[in-house]
């Protein structure tokens, strides 16, 4: 038996940060991974899709950029396309392993498995850890009426990397992989029909944000039917047939399961060391993710807080610096960035209006469009808008939402200032440079007050 200070397991986002910190505060860590480094995140989430919208992006700009002078009839390759976005998921993950050497880190490979509170196995090796932080993340929920084949009916797994194109596809779910999915093959000239059992898409966004985004979804002809869960799916000769219970009947290609995701525990043993889970299978943390045995902590997707890349990472760093003897504060999740990179994409922080109304707090709310903003109108980026919600009297930022192109870097204004508890006059008394989209920013700070300039 192997004796170490700090074992993790899992180096997606949540795992290898974690990692890294840990060897800065000399904690020696020994990670254990069954696959590639940067997880989900990095080999089949965040980075690989951000490469295919990068691609989508270009594409429909070169098409619609007649209007700017610029002649040109684009085409693509769907192969080349793809080999950029595993291009970008290689060079990512190259260097991720460069860190774990320049930090010193030992990367163990093959499956971690309980073997009691605090020793956990790999193959033939067994460790004791002082301290062991699970970072196993998440797997694509499978639903046993539209069960995953990989062919017919795909996840967000395959899509990313199919070689193929079909001529039409179902998207099951309008959340953040639905929409994203639906964007990047839409651009490339699928039909594309999203299918959400709630009343909208992004039915977690502010209302108008998810009002917005059906809207320009629509000029793309991507069709919605939201309010119909999917009874089930069925295979009629080349075709897939989605029956929704409202009776309604969508025929198409190939389906996309985007229905959520579910914790990765499966190969851990929890059971042997005692550790707690949720119904729904999430390891059970407290604030500080202490599980309930002593020195064994949980972080990122396997527990309940939400599935993102930078919220696991965040949690990782909370833990170890905990373990090192840091003071640490627990999360304020509600200053937890949500990013949607579909176009236009969308940020947002804090409380959406319908749910400070439903506390009961008192709102002003200000608005300001992109197609009211000088760098806007001149790059040809006039979809969406800025909106904040504050607090009626102070003036307080309590949340903010952008839809728009750039929402995902805009929506960083809004982080450090709602964190020190800044009123939108200190946006207002913030010089902002001009041309430039956070302008709109800066109006929709004003427009809360009664004072926009622009419009
Ligand atoms: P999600 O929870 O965001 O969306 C799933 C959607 O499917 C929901 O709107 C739900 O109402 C709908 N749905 C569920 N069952 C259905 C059914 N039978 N018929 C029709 N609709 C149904 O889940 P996701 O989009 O799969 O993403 C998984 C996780 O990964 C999320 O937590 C997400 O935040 C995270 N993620 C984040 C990003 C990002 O930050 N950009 C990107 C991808 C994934």
């Amino acid at each position: 038996m192997e004796k170490v200070k700090l074992l993790i397991i899992g180096a997606g986002p949540g795992g290898y940060v974690a990692a890294i910190r840990a060897a800065q505060l000399g904690l020696e860590p020994v990670v254990i991974e069954r696959s590639d480094v940067g997880g989900t995140c990095l080999n089949w989430g965040c980075i690989p899709t951000k490469a295919l919208i990068a691609a989508a992006e270009a594409y429909s700009s070169a098409i619609s950029s007649g209007s700017m002078g610029i002649i040109c009839e684009p085409s693509f390759d769907w192969t080349k396309v793809i080999e950029h976005a595993k291009n970008a998921v290689s060079k990512n993950r190259k260097g991720v392993q460069f860190l774990f050497k320049k930090n010193g880190i030992r990367l163990v490979s093959g499956i971690a498995q309980f073997t009691g509170k605090k020793s956990v196995k790999v193959g033939e090796t067994e460790f004791e850890a002082q301290n062991i932080i699970i970072a196993t993340g998440s797997k694509v929920k499978d639903i046993p009426v539209f069960a995953v084949d990989g062919e017919k009916i795909i996840s967000s797994d395959h899509a990313l990397f199919q070689e193929k194109l079909p001529k039409s596809i179902a998207v099951i779910g309008g959340g953040v992989i639905g929409v994203e999915m639906a964007y990047i093959y839409r651009t490339f000239g699928v039909e594309v029909t999203i299918i959400e059992a709630l009343e909208t898409i992004i039915p977690f966004e502010d209302h108008e944000i998810s009002k917005e985004l059906t809207k320009e979804f629509k000029k793309k002809k991507i069709k919605i039917h939201a309010g119909a869960g999917v009874e089930k799916v069925e295979k009629r000769d080349s075709k897939m047939v989605v029956i929704l219970n409202d009776g309604k009947e969508i025929e198409v290609d190939q389906v996309l399961s985007s229905v959520g995701r579910s914790p990765n525990t499966d190969d851990l043993d929890l059971g042997t060391a005692g550790i707690e889970t949720d119904e729904r299978g999430f390891i059970k943390t407290d604030h500080l993710f202490k599980t309930n045995v002593e020195g064994v902590f949980a972080i990122g997707d396997v527990i309940a807080t939400p599935m993102l890349a930078h919220t696991a990472e965040h949690e990782g760093i909370v833990t170890v610096e905990q373990i090192a003897g840091i003071k640490v504060h627990p999360i304020d999740y509600r200053l937890n960035p949500g990013c949607i990179y579909c176009q236009p994409s969308i940020a947002s922080i804090g409380y959406r209006e319908f749910e400070a109304i439903e506390k009961g707090i008192e709102i002003k709310v200000g608005k300001f469009p992109f197609s009211a903003n000088g760098k806007g109108v001149a790059s040809n980026h006039t979809t969406g808008f800025v909106k904040v919600v504050t607090e009626s009297g102070t003036g307080k930022i309590i949340g903010a939402h952008i839809i728009g192109y750039g929402a995902t870097d805009l929506i960083s204004e809004f982080l450090p200032a709602m964190k020190l508890g800044a009123t939108v006059y200190d946006i207002i008394e913030s010089i902002h440079p001009h041309p430039t989209l956070c302008e709109a920013t800066l109006e929709a700070a004003l427009n809360s007050i009664g004072r926009t300039i622009h419009i």
